[in-house]
């Protein structure tokens, strides 16, 4: 059998569009050709380590081509491909690294210590560092020579760790017919051309910029610009100087973006797809994005679903705004009750997901993976509702549902409400116990610069916009709110923080 994997992506573009440029970093630019070509050589040099097929390869870096190339050059071998996330420290790593029974590590300079104190205790037997002139040199000195591993679509691909919002992050176990499944989606609902030039600036190390970006646009032989960290302003720089077409971000990433001072006078005209996803749209984004003439695709996924569930197209942004569209065109999504019986239209149940890019389980986990799915349906534990054209709304996560007096109250309606106060930044909504209700909500919110918020107006902007038992009973300010790597609330962790007292 043949390599019918995503390891053999590279060379069958290289086949049809080697001058094409594939990947853009700072000053440097690979095409198809050399993307090829580079990745045979980290083949022959990691199964010159002893990397052989079914092998995790663990990789700890930023947005760099080596990325690419190790997740290229472990799917020629056969070998899994492990991302972690750079902003764990050295015991979490090597608990990823352990927890996946990782044999290699490849990782960035910058982030050499901690690759080494995790490494020695998560046991990974090779190390290599990436990005450097030692780097080069391993490539250099490797084999050009075509490998011959044979490799099926159900063959695991990666192992990809959840954000972590809800808990510690489980491995979402995916094949390369489930990624493949997703960047079909992807392609046939965002209208991909040939030419896409897509700007990577949230990690690869999720989900959303890997497979609802990257992937695909590399599929189709478009470019990609990746980016360290994100920053605003340069974004603003690097739209204007490689005339992106493509984005995808969290709304937070969006929003820092549309506040930057050079944001009136851009040049934007280049700017043909917005994805803004993994988090509820603030309907205030939307408008102000509007104003520039721009609409954002939405979209609705998870880690077990390599992402893409729901999506909303920009004909229907203004008409369905608020909602996360419709399924992909080879997903099925059902939104139900507790016993699982269809819910009617309007009524808020749990979504489930099936179709052929959901993982078949969580590595290492087997009471977690048969939880996680029943009758083949993946149990996403998001609530939702589904209007009378078959819109799907997400409402918020059923774990961080606040019940007061015995009315269900999703904080991310309230956050919605809160937002559109002018003096607040960020904020975000958990639940207390109160004597008389049960629970009540309580606000956390990060002050606008320059503002003087005064807590009582700010909850009294909500009188007649939400229902009073929806209505925060507190407000406590923050200077910031902790977020995972993709900018999502750790409810968990307000809740410890801002979860007790008054
Ligand atoms: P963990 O599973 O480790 O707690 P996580 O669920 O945040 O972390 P991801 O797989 O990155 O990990 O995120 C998927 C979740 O993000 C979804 O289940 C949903 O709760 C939320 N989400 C994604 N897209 C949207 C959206 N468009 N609107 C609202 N929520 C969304
Ligand atoms: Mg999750």
């Amino acid at each position: 059998m043949r390599n019918e994997g995503l390891g053999s992506w590279p060379a069958r573009r290289a086949r049809k569009t080697p001058h094409r440029t594939a990947l853009i970093h700072q000053a440097d630019a690979f095409t198809y050709a050399e993307l090829h070509e580079r990745t045979t050589r980290l083949a022959h040099a990691l199964r010159a380590a002893g990397v052989r097929r079914g092998d995790r390869v663990a990789y700890l870096g930023r947005n760099h081509p080596a990325f690419l190339e190790t997740l290229f050059a472990a799917g020629l071998l056969g070998a899994v491909f492990v991302p972690l996330n750079t902003r764990l420290t050295a015991p979490e790593i090597a608990y990823q690294l352990t927890d996946s029974g990782s044999r290699a590590l490849l990782h960035s300079p910058e982030l050499a210590a901690v690759a080494a104190v995790a490494a020695e205790s998560g046991g990974a037997r090779t190390v290599v560092e990436v990005g450097g002139a030692a780097y080069e040199e391993l490539l250099a000195g490797a084999a050009t020579a075509p490998i011959d591993e044979p490799v099926s679509p159900d063959d695991l691909c990666i192992i990809m760790y959840t954000s972590g919002t809800t808990g510690r992050p489980k491995g979402a176990m995916l094949t390369h017919g489930n990624i493949v499944w997703n960047a079909v989606n992807v392609l046939v609902d965002h209208d991909l051309v040939a030419d896409e030039t897509a700007l990577v600036s949230a990690p690869l190390f999720h989900t959303g910029a890997l497979n609802m970006l990257t992937l695909p646009v590399l599929l189709k032989g478009g470019a990609c610009v990746l980016v360290e960290s994100f920053d605003p302003g340069g974004t603003l720089d690097l739209i204007e100087r490689h005339g992106v077409t493509f984005m995808f971000g969290v709304p937070t990433m969006f929003d820092q973006v549309a506040r930057h001072p050079r944001w009136a006078t851009a040049d934007l005209s280049s700017l043909r797809l917005l994805n803004c996803g993994g988090a509820p749209v603030p309907t205030p984004l939307i408008a102000t994005y509007q104003e520039r003439g721009l609409t954002f695709l939405q979209g609705y996924g998870m880690t077990e679903a390599s992402p893409g569930a729901l999506f909303l197209d920009a004909e229907h942004a203004v008409a369905k705004a608020g909602s996360a569209g419709v399924p992909h065109f080879f997903t099925d999504v059902r939104v139900v009750r507790p016993d699982l019986a269809q819910a009617e239209v309007g009524e808020t149940g749990e979504v489930l997901v099936r179709g052929p890019h959901v993982m078949s389980g969580y590595w290492g986990l087997p009471a977690e993976s048969e939880a996680a799915f029943v009758d083949g349906w993946f149990r996403t534990g998001d609530a939702a509702r589904v209007d009378a054209d078959g819109y799907v709304t997400i409402v918020d996560r059923f774990k961080d549902m606040i019940i007061s007096g015995g009315e269900n109250v999703y904080p991310a309606e309230v956050e919605d409400a809160l937002l559109a106060h002018p003096d607040v930044a960020e904020c975000a909504v958990i639940g207390v116990p109160d004597a008389r209700w049960g629970e009540t909500a309580r606000a956390i919110v990060v002050a606008r610069a320059g503002s003087t918020p005064d807590p009582a107006s700010i909850l009294a902007s909500l009188d007649g916009r939400l229902a009073r038992y929806k209505i925060p009973k507190s407000l406590v300010l923050a200077e910031a709110l902790p977020r995972t790597a993709t900018g999502k609330l750790l409810k968990h962790e307000l809740r410890s923080r801002y979860g007790t007292g008054q």
